[in-house]
């Protein structure tokens, strides 16, 4: 990240290196808090009032009260962006029940943190796009939705960091999770679609997803151009024998994955269908999104 970052911390704007919140900040000592990842393409933010819905909606689920409303929040985002520099970034943002004592209860906590990061995207490496993920499936279940629902994006990861650890062990960049009744529910920090016989399947939110705003988006392309597109419960059987598979997410984008479990996917090549929607992603990414500067999209 570079030096010259500039953080929002609870209404400032203030140097990266200025940009410290409490030790006692629940968001720290319990991970209590949700949080949002935003892309910038050429000078507008993709998606914001999406975004901005689901981490209300992320707060609603955990009673907390956001001491911005939904359009002072809109503004803080802009002018984070608009003070960083960057036409093309990933925005982190921030909410947590800030700082309180060393005991659980939030009604210690009288003050949210709201922080707002811009920096710039580290994506996979240009080979995975090309050639395609391996995946692979892991032990650690994705939490139910009667634990902590995973459509809150809290800023409680640990269950997908376990995942990750598997994947790091096992040398690979992304892995697929199961929920508890063993359906294929979503990535470590992506969903998933399959692709059989020409239409795509994507898990229901109710098998435990986050539901991603680029899933959605996805799922809209799909519709224009006239692919089917549902929402239907499968497990690894069916991504062993689907004809294409691909991960869908804020910074990864669409990936194509081509093997799972030492099983080749389809062709074993990136398929027509998830390159077509690829393409048409970027397109449609660079062609909306809620301006930085002015009316006009700064091209980087
Ligand atoms: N699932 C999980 C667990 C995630 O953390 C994310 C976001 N990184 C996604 C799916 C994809 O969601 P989005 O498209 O909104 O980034």
């Amino acid at each position: 990240m570079a030096e010259d970052r500039w953080i929002y911390l609870n209404g400032e704007l203030v140097p990266k290196a200025e940009a410290r919140v409490s030790v006692f900040d629940h968001g720290f000592l319990y991970g209590d808090g949700i949080f949002e990842g935003i892309r910038v393409y050429g000078g507008r933010v993709f998606k914001l009032d999406e975004h901005l819905r689901r981490l209300y909606e992320s707060a609603k689920a955990i009673l907390l009260d956001i001491p911005l409303d939904p359009a002072a929040m809109k503004a803080a985002v802009l002018d984070t962006t608009r003070k960083n520099g960057l036409a093309d970034a990933y925005i982190r943002l921030v909410v947590s029940r800030g700082p309180g004592d060393l005991g659980l209860d939030p009604r210690r906590c009288t003050t949210p943190t709201v922080l707002i990061i811009v920096d710039e995207v580290a994506l996979y490496p240009p080979k995975v796009y090309q050639e395609g993920l391996e995946l692979a499936s892991v032990s650690i279940r994705r939490m139910s939705p009667e634990t902590i629902n995973p459509a809150i994006k809290s800023l409680n990861y640990l269950n997908n960091i376990l995942a990750k650890i598997e994947a790091n062990q096992r040398g690979l960049a992304e892995v697929l999770m199961l929920n508890q009744q063993g359906w294929v529910v979503e990535g470590t920090g992506d969903n998933v679609f399959i692709v059989k016989d020409g239409e795509l399947i994507t898990p229901p939110p109710y098998v435990g997803i986050l539901n991603g705003i680029t899933r959605q988006v996805v799922m809209q392309l799909a519709r224009e151009m006239g692919l089917p597109c549902r929402e239907a419960i499968f497990n690894l059987f069916d991504v062993y024998n689907a004809d294409e598979c691909f991960l869908t997410g804020t910074a990864a984008e669409i990936v194509p994955a081509v093997r799972c479990d030492g099983r080749q996917i389809g062709s074993g090549q990136p398929g027509a269908i998830t390159l077509r929607l690829t393409e048409a992603f970027q397109r449609y990414a660079r062609s909306e999104g809620t301006p930085v500067w002015g009316t006009e999209p700064v091209r980087a």
